[in-house]
């Protein structure tokens, strides 16, 4: 885009003496104005851009621009559901009733802790558990609040051996590093070629020293895992707990039950699957979720309904102690449960059910020009292996197109890329996952351009090699981004 306020920085657009607001003038006189001490005063102007109204708005909302979202186009994350959030829950979650404040006393909070105690059943109900609690902050907090409490169960019966947990090579790497920072030792199991969990490598690797298994169903890959009954009973025979890790429900909303599975600790991601824009690291919020007889184990404060109706605040002595100040992520919370109402029990279902149906729609109409190295029915979500030899894929040695380049190149076409290189288990990962949320018009958009890629890969390979081409930026690098992040324009113009 040829515009003067695009791409430029505030300071670049700075003209001295240039002002873009008046304050009013002090009338309480002299007396109500601060005084500096003399050694903390600035000896120097602070160096701001100096601009007027107009310029600031068009620079802000030029670069608002360059922001991609699921407001804006397209989405196809796998493993992180970008869905579309309907505003309706944007605006009840911020109905001025529900600001409370975390210390807010329970008699006057008596609505929202009635939310918050609907929401925590209907979940329970969704996912076949007991009990609830809304209170970590995100997937992983929840993941390691649930693993808390599965430490919590072993030492409460005096097992205090058990210190292993089994995750598949499959798992987001958020399992492993939860299981780390609660203290367990992380035992891989292997993956069968079909991308299932192998049973006999579990079986090899259990013991008196495992404390449970961390699965997702359907798993990283978007199968199903068939043997789920065998892999719970092998894990509960030798003492060990279910672990599910539940951030993406898009699968099995209203259609099968983690409980069911047999799962007796889960953690869901109201950010994923239920109505919560998420990126950029929040708010999120990942509520755990415990089979009958782990509930005294949950974190303080649970809330228990009384009688008359009336919600308190509950602290049980046996409980982990609290993992979060207030009542969770409150607003994430109103978000969930509206989502929930405004789709009712008899809807629900069909979320699954139309995410499975786009994700195969999608992968069987791309599988002649990308590898697909799982056939057969995927549930939410399937992973590519790159693209297929004769669209420009691995055998052209190192010159070949990558899926990093695919990714790349369909920036140009105005898609967000899927997932890349996850999960592990392929080398050239492509991991696609729609969602229910997307018009039939928008999948065939997506397929046609995936396909032109594929042919351009074949036909004009440098070009996709070099996209993209129209963005503000290019190939960035992505570890120097990380590892030398500049945040201030003065570390990277020191003379102005
Ligand atoms: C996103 C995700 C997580 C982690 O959730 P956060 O809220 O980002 O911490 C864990 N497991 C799976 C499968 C996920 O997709």
């Amino acid at each position: 885009m040829n515009n003067k306020y695009y791409n430029k920085l505030i300071f670049e657009l700075s003209h001295a003496g240039r002002i873009g607001y008046s304050l009013p003038k002090n009338n309480y006189g002299s007396e109500y104005s601060f005084s500096i001490p003399e050694s903390l005063a600035r000896q120097s102007d602070l160096r701001l851009p100096e601009a007027d109204e107009l310029t600031v708005v068009r620079h802000y909302t030029n670069m608002s621009n360059n922001n991609f979202g699921v407001d804006t186009g397209f989405y196809p994350l796998g493993s992180c559901t970008m869905k579309y959030n309907p505003k309706l829950n944007e605006e009840l979650s911020q109905l001025s009733g529900f600001n409370i404040h975390p210390l807010t006393p329970s008699y006057a909070a008596q609505g929202s802790l009635e939310i918050y105690h609907y929401t925590q059943n209907i979940l329970s109900e969704i996912c076949g558990m007991s009990e609830f609690t809304l209170n970590p902050y995100a997937g992983a907090h929840g993941e390691l609040t649930g693993l808390m409490v599965i430490r919590a169960y072993h030492e409460e019966r005096g097992d205090l051996q058990r210190k292993k947990i089994l995750v598949p090579d499959s798992a987001h790497g958020t399992n492993p590093a939860s299981a780390a920072v609660c203290g367990l030792e992380v035992v891989q199991v292997k993956s069968l070629a079909d991308g299932t969990v192998d049973v006999d490598d579990l079986r090899s690797k259990l013991s008196q020293e495992v404390a449970g298994m961390m699965m997702t169903n359907p798993n990283t890959l978007g199968i199903f895992e068939y043997q789920i009954p065998e892999i719970a009973r092998l894990v509960h025979e030798c003492g060990g707990l279910m672990y599910y890790d539940g951030a993406n429900l898009n699968a099995i909303l209203g259609v099968c039950r983690p409980g069911d599975m047999g799962f007796d600790v889960m953690h869901i991601n109201l950010h994923k699957t239920f109505s919560t824009p998420h990126g950029g690291g929040g708010p999120g919020s990942g509520p755990v979720g415990v089979r009958e007889g782990l509930e005294h184990l949950l974190p303080n404060p649970n809330y228990d309904i009384e009688e008359d109706g009336f919600v308190t605040p509950a602290f049980n002595e046996t409980a982990l102690g609290n993992v979060t100040p207030t009542y969770g992520n409150f607003a994430v919370i109103i978000r969930a449960l509206c989502y929930l109402l405004s789709l009712g029990k008899e809807n629900i279902a069909n979320t699954a059910k139309l995410a499975v149906l786009n994700a195969n729609y999608i992968k069987e109409q791309l599988k002649e020009y990308f590898n697909l190295p799982l056939e057969g029915l995927c549930k939410h979500e399937f992973v590519f292996d790159g693209l297929r030899d004769e669209f420009g894929g691995e055998h052209h040695g190192h010159e070949y197109v990558t899926t990093l380049d695919v990714a790349k190149r369909l920036l140009d076409y105005g898609f967000h890329a899927p997932t890349i290189y996850f999960p592990l288990l392929f080398h050239e990962a492509l991991m696609i996952e729609p969602t229910e949320t997307e018009s039939k018009e928008t999948l065939d958009d997506f397929i046609g351009v995936m396909k032109t890629i594929a042919l351009e890969a074949r036909d004009q390979r440098e070009m996709v090699k070099s996209a993209p081409h129209t963005t503000p930026v290019r190939r960035l690098d992505d570890v120097k981004a990380v590892k030398s992040a500049q945040f201030t324009y003065f570390t990277l113009q020191p003379e102005v």
